[in-house]
């Protein structure tokens, strides 16, 4: 897809899964069952969904997935399956930029790996890493609420990398600005894309599925559910004003939609969209 100066390539680098209660906080299951199907588990399928943004010049990665340092034990509890077919167009070298929304796991696992040695090393490492600097503070003092989300061993290798700490709204490159929500977890940053005829939002965990739409549809991992949806109104305020293509870096089946409010005043999919 074209935005602007811009191509913006999806790349899924796994699929996993994660408890579907979890998922969707205080929503009862009879009413996201409806929506999407838990297996015998009660996991529902996710994707992790990241954006290859080039202009010819640089190379923005926006997150880096779930990255390959896990147990046998741990694949099989998140159900992790690496994408192999990345590895045919999609070059890490060429990377000049990582955008990191935040360091959760499934965000921010693929920035380091295990080299022959068996020590942690930058997947980037020639890469500037844009995060935002309360983001980078969390991380290394996590809540007891988001403590299993941040590991060391993606955290630890970022002392080594070039960070581009930011704070709040900022324009890291011509069109591409990065917006603070700390609802999901503190210092949190969606991506937005300009200078085409329609925006492009990368909602992150602020609206992780298109199952997410629905302002009371949010999850249970969010540290501040209040002030989630007073960031999640604005945003969805603005995609349906400016008809942004709002990409959902969690659903396994709808990688971006056009949104809009339904008869029954909810926040929806007006158009799915192929990125
Ligand atoms: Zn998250």
């Amino acid at each position: 897809m074209k935005i602007g100066r811009y191509t913006v390539t999806p790349i899924v680098f796994a699929s996993f899964r994660l408890d579907g209660g979890c998922m969707f906080g205080s929503v009862p299951k009879n009413l996201w069952s409806k929506a999407i199907q838990a297996d015998t588990e009660n996991c529902i399928p996710l994707v992790c969904r990241c954006l290859v943004v080039e202009d010819g010049s640089r190379t923005f990665l926006v997150d880096v997935g779930i990255g390959n340092k896990w147990s046998d034990k741990q694949r099989a509890i998140y159900g992790i399956s690496l994408v192999p077919e990345l590895e045919g167009g999609y070059k890490p070298d060429k990377v000049t930029d990582v955008i990191l929304t935040h360091l959760h796991f499934d965000h921010a696992g693929g920035i380091s790996f295990r080299n022959a040695a068996g020590d942690l090393a930058l997947r980037y490492p020639k890469a500037r890493v844009h995060l935002q600097a309360a983001n980078w503070q969390q991380a290394q003092n996590p809540s007891p609420k988001d403590r299993a989300s941040y590991l060391p061993e993606n955290v630890e290798p970022l002392s080594n990398a070039q960070l581009v700490l930011c704070d709040g709204v900022a324009e890291i490159a011509p069109d591409i600005i990065v917006h603070k929500v700390d609802g999901h977890t503190p210092g949190q940053q969606w991506v937005e894309i300009r200078g085409g005829e329609k925006p492009l939002f990368f909602a992150t965990d602020l609206i992780p599925t298109s199952h997410h739409l629905p302002l009371a549809y949010h999850m249970g991992y969010d540290v501040c559910a209040e002030t989630l949806l007073r960031e999640k109104l604005t945003f969805l305020d603005r995609a349906v004003q400016e008809d942004a293509v709002v990409v959902f870096q969690h659903d396994s089946a709808v990688e971006a939609a056009h949104v809009a409010l339904n008869e029954r005043g909810q926040f929806g999919v007006r158009t799915a969209v192929r990125i």
